[in-house]
């Protein structure tokens, strides 16, 4: 694509960064056809290379972004599917990153839309906040039809959602046997008050296989929800808070890996590097961390699941987050639920997003609904008795459209390996003991 910035905005980094990934577009249109927002609305300004034309015009004239192009770019889920299908490697993450801070700095939102984006950056990435947002809209549910229609959908979600008791503590998780590695585990900000559990299986299964865990004191949110919302500022005090905590293990009794058990936030800490290249004092600490990021089954793929159980050989579907398949280009949950004997079943348009996103769920419910009921109908279509994915958001999204139960891969690659039944199924196996022969 040809861009005709000035040699003055070219000194900048950020513009000089923009230009080279616009340049890199040949105007193929391959894209378009496995973006999700494209495929629905069917107006090319939905689509990847439409959000790119409209990246180039704003950056260029360095105008105040309009209500289209801001719209345009906010419908856009940063899924990455682009990312996969593009034959020129043209970088969409980080050029929608450089439109998005674009509309941040000069686009003023209306009021109700500045509102509910500040309040969801000041309660998703606290734990302890977010806990008590979940427990003050039970209270407030009943009373919902009074309420803005956006805020109607907000509470929808928060009232489905599970509150799950405090479960493991910051400290180190020590294997029983011989040591071969030491990670470090993130732990978040969303994941551990909605489905504990997820943690708590990675912990068992990497301690059975010989690996320490250790889970510093001062590292939580990576920083993913707030950079989602373009508050940049917040999301990189929180990616230095973490990596500050992680580079003090390493300087200490050193690190192997940093495992991610969301999919969303293992995208966000590979790129830190990336991130925070402009930084003196962390571009060498953060390209230290990111080149450190593992997702739980990369791990597990190379150290192996060990002796494995004789668990019932359940068909699973497994839905492969888009932060997982395109955003990290990670794809061993499949070999290892394979490994293990499940019957894994593929869903029509794997490629497509669930509508979870990180916040999308939540800023665009009308067009995610879409995209869920599309995902929920080619997941019942493939006649699984379950669904795995790896990541929280998947998990709570596609839980709302599906009487099918859904955990993480690592819950089962845990149980299968000598660690507890997950409660899913177990509900599972009671209904198939009461189906009559
Ligand atoms: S990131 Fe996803 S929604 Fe956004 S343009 Fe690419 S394919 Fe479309
Ligand atoms: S597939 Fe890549 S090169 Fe082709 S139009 Fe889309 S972004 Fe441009």
């Amino acid at each position: 694509m040809q861009t005709s910035f000035t040699l003055a905005q070219l000194a900048d980094p950020d513009l000089a960064d923009a230009d080279s990934i616009l340049r890199a577009c040949v105007h193929c249109g391959f894209c378009l056809a496995t973006c999700p927002t494209y495929v629905v609305l069917g107006d090319e300004l939905d689509s990847p290379r439409g959000r790119l034309y409209l990246t180039k015009n704003m950056l260029e004239s360095g105008a105040p972004a309009t209500k289209t192009e801001a719209t345009h770019l906010d419908r856009c889920l940063t899924c990455l599917s682009c990312m996969t299908t593009c034959p020129a490697s043209v970088h969409y993450m980080h050029l929608i990153d450089h439109g998005r801070a674009h509309i941040a700095r000069t686009y003023r939102r209306p009021f109700s839309e500045t509102w509910l984006r500040n309040l969801l950056n000041a309660i998703l990435p606290h734990q302890t906040r977010f806990r008590w947002a979940l427990r003050l809209s039970r209270l407030i549910y009943p009373v919902r039809a009074l309420m803005p229609k956006r805020l109607q959908a907000l509470l929808d979600l928060a009232h489905d959602s599970p509150i799950a008791p405090r479960s493991h503590k910051a400290g180190t998780y020590v294997a029983p046997g011989p040591r071969i590695r030491r990670v470090a585990l993130l732990d978040g900000c969303v994941q551990p008050v909605l489905r504990p559990q997820i943690n708590e299986a990675a912990i068992r299964l990497l301690n059975r296989r010989g690996v320490d865990v250790v889970m510093p004191p001062k590292a939580g949110c990576c920083g993913a929800l707030s950079h989602h919302l373009s508050d940049d500022e917040t999301a990189l005090r929180l990616a230095r808070a973490d990596i500050d905590a992680w580079i003090r293990e390493i300087d200490g009794d050193g690190l192997d890996a940093i495992v991610v058990t969301a999919s969303g936030c293992g995208t966000m800490i590979k790129d830190y590097g990336h991130l925070l290249r402009n930084d003196p004092s962390y571009a060498r600490k953060a390209a230290r961390i990111s080149a450190l990021a593992k997702d739980v089954s990369e791990v597990l793929a190379e150290i192996g699941l060990g002796t494995t159980e004789d668990v019932p050989k359940l068909a699973v579907a497994y839905h492969a987050a888009c932060s997982l398949q395109h955003g990290q280009r990670v794809h061993a949950p499949r070999a290892l639920l394979r490994a293990i004997g499940f019957d894994v079943r593929d869903i029509d348009e794997g490629h497509l997003c669930c509508g979870s996103a990180g916040i999308y769920n939540m800023l665009e419910p009308e067009l995610s609904a879409s995209l869920l009921a599309r995902k929920a109908a080619n997941i019942e279509h493939t006649g699984a008795a379950l669904i795995a994915t790896g990541n929280i958001g998947c998990i709570t999204q596609i839980a709302r459209a599906t009487q099918l139960p859904i955990v993480h891969t690592v819950e089962l690659l845990d149980w299968a390996t000598g660690g507890p039944q997950p409660r899913e199924i177990i509900e599972i196996m009671k209904k198939a003991c009461a189906e009559p022969a």
